[in-house]
C-alpha cells in the first residue's frame, strides 16, 4: 500500500434537516487522482468544504498526511472550489503576486513565472484578469493553488462550463500535474470527466457511498452484454435460471445482462442450452457506466 494522504472516517455533514453526507469513510493514497463522483446535490461539494476546513462535520473525522486537522496540512494542499475570485483590473502576474503574498512567501517571481508557464498563461501574463475566458480564468486559479508547490490538489468541477477545447486542455493539464507527483481529488458530475482523468472513484447518491476503488477495478468487476431475442419476455425469464447472469436493466427493446463469463461465443451458448436463440449480441461498455445511470437515474 502507498503512503496514505487522506483517510476520512464515518463523515457525516447535516444542514438543518438535510442529511447531505452520511457516514463517508474512504482512503486516498499518494499519486493518485481520486475521482469523487455523483450528480447534483450528492455531496461532494459538502465533503471537499470539510476536508478543506470551510465547513465543520457533523460528526465523523478525517486526517491528512497521518496528520490529523492541523491548521498546517492546508498550506499543503491547493484547492479550486469555485469560479475563481481575482482583482479584474490586474493582470495574471500581479494577480499572482498578491496570492505569494497573502501566501506569506518571498522571492516568488521565478515560480510565478513558472506556474504560469505550466498552465499556460504565460503568453498571457501581462493581459488583465478580466480579459480571460472562463477556461483561462479556471488555469490561473490552478496556477495560484499551485505557487507553494503543495503535495495535493483538490479541485471542484474543474470543467464546469468549459467549451470542449477548454475542457481537454483542462484535463491534460490535471494528468501532467499528476505526473509531476501530486496528488489529486477530483469531484465531478462527469462521468466521462472521471472515467478520463482518474485512477481512483468513490460513487456517491445522496450522501451516501455507492463505490469505491480502482478506476478498472470497478469498471470491470463484471462484463455487460447487451442481448436481444424474439420472444423478449422468454429471454429475460432464463437470464435469473442462469448461474453467473443478471438482467441489469432493458435499453431501447434490449436486455442488459452482467455476467462472469467474458466471451460472448459463451453467453450465446449458454441461451441456446436454454432454448433461446438471441438475434443481437453484444458487449457493453463496463460497470462504470451502469453504476453512474443508476446513480443519474435515482
Ligand atoms: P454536490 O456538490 O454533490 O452537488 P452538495 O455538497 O453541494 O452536493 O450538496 C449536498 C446536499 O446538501 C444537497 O441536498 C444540497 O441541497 C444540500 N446543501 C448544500 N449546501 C447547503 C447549505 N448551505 N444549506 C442547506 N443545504 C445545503
Ligand atoms: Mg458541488
Amino acid at each position: 500500500m502507498g503512503e496514505i494522504i487522506l483517510e476520512i472516517k464515518n463523515l457525516r455533514k447535516n444542514y438543518a434537516d438535510v442529511l447531505a453526507l452520511d457516514s463517508l469513510s474512504l482512503t486516498v493514497e499518494k499519486g493518485q487522482i481520486f475521482g469523487l463522483l455523483g450528480p447534483n446535490g450528492s455531496g461532494k461539494t459538502t465533503t471537499l468544504a470539510i476536508l478543506l476546513g470551510a465547513l465543520n462535520a457533523t460528526s465523523g473525522s478525517f486526517s491528512w498526511f497521518g496528520n490529523g486537522t492541523k491548521d498546517d496540512n492546508r498550506k499543503n494542499i491547493g484547492a479550486l472550489l469555485e469560479t475563481p475570485n481575482f482583482y479584474p483590473y490586474l493582470n495574471a502576474v500581479d494577480n499572482l503576486i498578491v496570492v505569494a503574498k497573502i501566501k506569506g512567501m518571498t522571492d516568488y517571481m521565478g515560480r510565478i513565472e513558472e506556474v504560469l508557464r505550466r498552465v499556460n498563461l504565460w503568453e498571457r501574463k501581462t493581459s488583465r484578469f478580466r480579459t480571460f475566458s472562463l477556461g483561462m480564468k479556471q488555469r490561473l486559479a490552478i496556477a495560484s493553488a499551485l505557487l507553494n508547490n503543495p503535495d495535493v490538489m483538490v479541485l471542484d468541477e474543474p470543467t464546469n462550463g468549459l467549451d470542449p477545447l477548454g475542457i481537454t486542455e483542462m484535463r491534460n493539464l490535471i494528468l501532467e500535474i499528476a505526473e509531476e507527483g501530486k496528488t489529486i481529488i477530483i469531484a465531478s458530475h462527469i462521468l466521462d470527466e472521471i472515467e478520463k482523468i482518474c485512477t481512483h472513484v468513490a460513487i456517491l447518491r445522496k450522501g451516501k457511498l455507492l463505490e469505491v476503488g480502482p478506476l478498472n477495478q470497478i469498471m470491470s468487476q463484471e462484463q455487460l452484454f447487451l442481448v436481444k431475442a424474439v420472444d423478449l419476455s422468454a429471454l429475460k425469464s432464463v437470464i435469473d435460471d442462469l448461474l453467473d447472469m443478471h438482467f441489469v436493466r432493458e435499453i431501447d427493446g434490449e436486455l442488459l445482462i452482467s455476467s462472469g463469463l467474458s466471451e460472448a461465443a459463451n453467453v450465446n451458448r449458454l441461451f441456446a442450452e436454454k432454448g433461446i436463440y438471441l438475434s443481437g449480441l453484444r458487449e457493453y461498455r463496463k460497470n462504470l457506466e451502469t453504476i453512474f445511470l443508476e446513480i443519474v437515474e435515482a
